[in-house]
């Protein structure tokens, strides 16, 4: 076949595929399951991920919701059973059964146990016991250690806030300091660093933000830097954002970056702001929706940071919610969808702060507001109830094993 041939094949085939449909499809991504197990540790690729178990259960629970995909009931009981037997009988949740408290594995498995949804799901979590871990986290300046003796960055304090307010085990004495020591993060480009000083960073600028605004002091950090940092993330030539300044771009910022826009949008709403958009968030949201279905999205399921790379649930879950916010703007009762492809494409709503499907956090904080806030005697009572123990399906010898630090982040890359 010579040139001009291999050209009109190449056209002829070109008229035959009316549209890029099919790198504009998430069907494929629905084959990205929970295996039978209900958790998907045993192989050889995640035995790194060993202390990462909850994430696992979030990154997975959480990307089928935002698909809309239901799990089926003995799924969901399997997955309530294990992320029990990760709770440690000090309060908190290691990062796998017998590990040790974590506050980023804290933070994925109460969110993995939100999307769950379930009240057996919600009943797992001791409250008491996991204020009693928050509070041994917080340190003199209002930070948050990761864990016993481990480190401090920004990823600790937005977990802690994050895990108080969808639970309800909040008490204005544990963020006193904790809003002032965010604002210390913002650097003078406009994002935020893990702990003051560092480089501007997209993950810990999400963590900055939104921990702000679950404390209510968003404006305690200089709200006209960032948005010119965050806007300036967004590439020109790729449509999705990278996570510094001078850095490729990067799938999962399109939920890092991305969600700090509906954020400090519902801020400028709710102070008045009349020259806001009701109608689009402040960045190219078709731009970024060609990104993540284009150059992102593995034929077989799933979704990677840039081409070139494998697909991995991480990528996948923030891919994903990130896709959510770009084809949804959403603020308060005014809603402009702007799907980009197939129509079958359209997400379900994710909440921006706490990276739950909306309907999920809501049915949770509506839950939790319901019980009363833990009180020093509930704190103070020994650990580990009965229910814990109802729900633990290891043994003894596993759930006092040898402990292990967490290594998942909200904030990893
Ligand atoms: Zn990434």
């Amino acid at each position: 076949m010579d040139k001009a041939e291999q050209l009109d094949d190449a056209q002829t085939s070109a008229e035959n595929v009316p549209d890029n449909s099919r790198y504009l499809s998430l069907d494929d991504i629905k084959q990205y399951r929970l295996d039978d197990e209900g958790v998907p540790t045993d192989t050889s690729m995640n035995q790194c991920l060993d202390a990462s178990r909850p994430w696992l259960c979030y990154w997975i629970l959480h990307a089928l919701d935002v698909l809309g995909h239901t799990l089926p009931v003995e799924q969901v009981d399997t997955v309530t059973a294990f992320l029990a037997r990760c709770q440690s009988a000090e309060g908190g949740f290691g990062g796998g059964p017998g590990q040790l408290p974590h506050l980023a594995a804290t933070y994925a498995a109460v969110s993995a146990l939100a999307s769950l949804g379930t009240e057996a799901a919600y009943q797992v979590i001791d409250r008491p016991g996991l204020r009693r871990f928050l509070r041994r986290c917080l340190n003199s300046d209002g930070s948050f250690s990761m864990h016993d003796d481990g480190e401090v960055d920004i990823r600790g304090a937005y977990c802690a806030a994050a895990v108080a307010r969808l639970t309800n085990v909040y008490e204005d004495a544990l963020f006193e300091k904790t809003a002032e020591w965010l604002s210390s993060c913002q650097t003078y480009e406009g994002g935020f660093s893990g702990t003051p000083g560092l480089e501007a960073h997209g993950g810990y600028t999400f963590c900055g933000l939104a921990a702000l605004a679950l404390l209510g002091h968003e404006r305690l950090c200089d709200l006209d830097s960032l948005m010119r940092w965050v806007t300036n993330r967004q590439m020109a030539l790729e449509g999705g954002f990278s996570g510094r300044t001078q850095k490729l771009v990067d799938a999962c910022y399109a939920y890092w970056q991305g969600a700090v826009f509906p954020i400090i949008h519902t801020l400028l709403a709710k102070e008045g702001s009349e020259t806001l958009s009701r109608e689009r968030w402040m960045f190219h949201q078709e731009a970024l929706q060609h990104y993540l279905l284009h150059c992102c999205e593995n034929a077989h399921g799933g979704f990677f940071d840039k081409p070139g790379k494998n697909r991995d649930f991480y990528h996948t879950c923030y891919a994903l919610s990130g896709l959510s916010i770009a084809q949804n703007f959403h603020l308060g009762r005014q809603h402009h969808p702007r799907v980009v492809g197939h129509q079958n494409n359209q997400l379900e709503l994710v909440h921006p702060i706490y990276n739950l499907v909306v309907t999920k956090a809501i049915a949770a904080t509506e839950y939790f507001s319901k019980l009363a806030v833990p009180t020093e005697a509930d704190c103070s009572k020994q650990a580990g109830s009965p229910r814990e123990a109802d729900l633990s399906g290891g043994s003894p010898a596993e759930r006092s094993g040898p402990t292990g630090d967490a290594a998942g982040a909200p904030a990893g890359q």
